[in-house]
């Protein structure tokens, strides 16, 4: 991979020459062709999909159409129809609370979550959760930050009705076997829904060969606009799932007295989407599918590795998760001695160096982990070992100035 080339092709670059960009796990920046397809869509096909019966209309209707199978070849869907919009990882999420959890739990019933989840996989669980009088189990971490396989397995139950677990933690880095948690649930009929926020644009995913249920991601942390992300959902649930937001494009016939419903994906996709940001999330998925997945992993598991050996020679920096590169994405968490993560991160930010500081909507985490808050680092494909130098550099600095 050619980093110098790939930046240049980031705008924002070029806009902010010194800028060293370090808070890709939060969103990431965009590619000139994501750009151009938001451009194009407005100044060439723009109009409302589905309901039109003229050529623009029918173009919109297309594009989006494509979008949708562009999403699911890039996660490896058998069917286009697996594949809902949503608007981001959070709404995908809050919709399989909505419409199969809600609906499929009874009073007593379980759901099996992991310590390491983000807000937006531990929210939705807890409302549905008090609706529905459903018990919440956490699957605990091992001492180096990783999932605890054997905690998990014995927090299946028979009243388990669905297993929550991210792909990788926004945290820890973490990356969890999710085809051994599928092959577990698989035995006991229990469906498996995967955060894969901090995954699909780091690492080759397939959701088919990981065996998973639901799939959930954002599409602003792949390149792509916000406001669109995905939820795949399995064929065995899709058919089954209640509709989610009640409205226009979702319905077959309505009358005063009751309502008929499409099926997937139109069923779950209520009202005009975000047409223009899903053509572009289309468009981000062939950019990442063009440079390679397994290229976007192996660079970005040697600025890791090159990270965590920078950031252990700094005095008094305690780094958080699995010291391996190979067990975790680009993404560092970590604390340094009697200096707060956010006066790290706007001491960093003088220099142009944007790394993030708080709990990183991981409040249970950090909870258990013992502190307030960390400062964290993570990576694209666009970052280069130069950029972790400069910052692993200002650190040092930092730190030894004020310790
Ligand atoms: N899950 C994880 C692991 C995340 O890192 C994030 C974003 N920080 C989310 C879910 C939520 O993503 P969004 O805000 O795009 O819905």
């Amino acid at each position: 991979m050619n980093i110098i080339r790939i930046k240049k092709y980031f705008p924002i670059f070029t806009t902010h020459k010194n800028l060293v960009y370090l808070d890709n796990a939060a969103t990431t920046h965009k590619p000139q062709c994501v750009i151009d397809a938001l451009t194009a869509h407005y100044a060439e096909r723009n109009a409302n999909i589905h309901r039109g019966i003229y050529r623009l209309s029918e173009q919109a209707t297309e594009s989006y159409d494509t979008a949708r199978a562009q999403i699911a070849r890039f996660i490896g869907a058998r069917d286009a129809s697996q594949i809902i919009f949503v608007r981001n990882t959070t709404e995908a999420i809050n919709l399989v609370a909505h419409s199969y959890l809600r609906h499929h739990a009874k009073a007593g019933d379980e759901i099996l979550l992991t310590v390491m989840e983000h807000h937006s996989n531990i929210v939705p669980w807890q409302l549905a959760a008090k609706e529905k009088k459903l018990t919440i189990r956490y699957a605990h971490i091992t001492k180096t930050g990783e999932l605890d396989m054997a905690d998990l397995k014995k927090k299946i139950t028979p009243r388990t009705r669905l297993i929550a677990v991210t792909h990788a933690s926004n945290v820890l880095g973490t990356i969890n076997d999710i085809a051994a948690i599928t092959r577990l649930a698989r035995a006991r009929n229990i469906p498996v829904l995967v955060d894969g926020a901090q995954a699909v644009a780091h690492m080759p995913v397939n959701v088919s060969a990981l065996g998973c249920d639901f799939y959930a991601f954002s599409g602003h942390k792949m390149y792509a606009p916000t406001g669109i992300g995905a939820l795949y959902v399995s064929k065995k649930y899709l058919t089954t799932m209640d509709p989610f937001l009640g409205g226009g494009d979702m319905i077959r016939s309505v009358s005063l007295e009751g309502a008929t419903f499409q099926d997937a994906p139109e069923r779950f996709e209520a009202g005009t989407p975000a047409i223009e940001a899903a053509v572009a999330f289309g468009v981000a998925a062939d950019y990442l599918t063009r440079i390679g997945m397994k290229n976007i992993r192996t660079h970005e598991k040697k600025l890791t590795a090159l990270a965590l050996k920078e950031l252990s020679k700094i005095p008094g920096i305690t780094i958080y998760g699995p010291t391996r590169a190979e067990k975790r994405t680009g993404v560092i968490s970590f604390t340094s001695q009697n200096i707060h993560p956010h006066d790290l991160a706007s001491l960093l930010d003088e220099q142009d160096i944007a790394i993030r500081a708080g709990n990183h909507c991981a409040m249970p985490l950090h909870t258990l982990l013992g502190i307030p808050a960390t400062a964290r680092m993570s990576f694209s494909l666009y970052t280069s070992p130069a950029d972790i130098r400069t910052a692993c550099r200002a650190l040092r600095t930092i730190v030894k100035k004020l310790q």
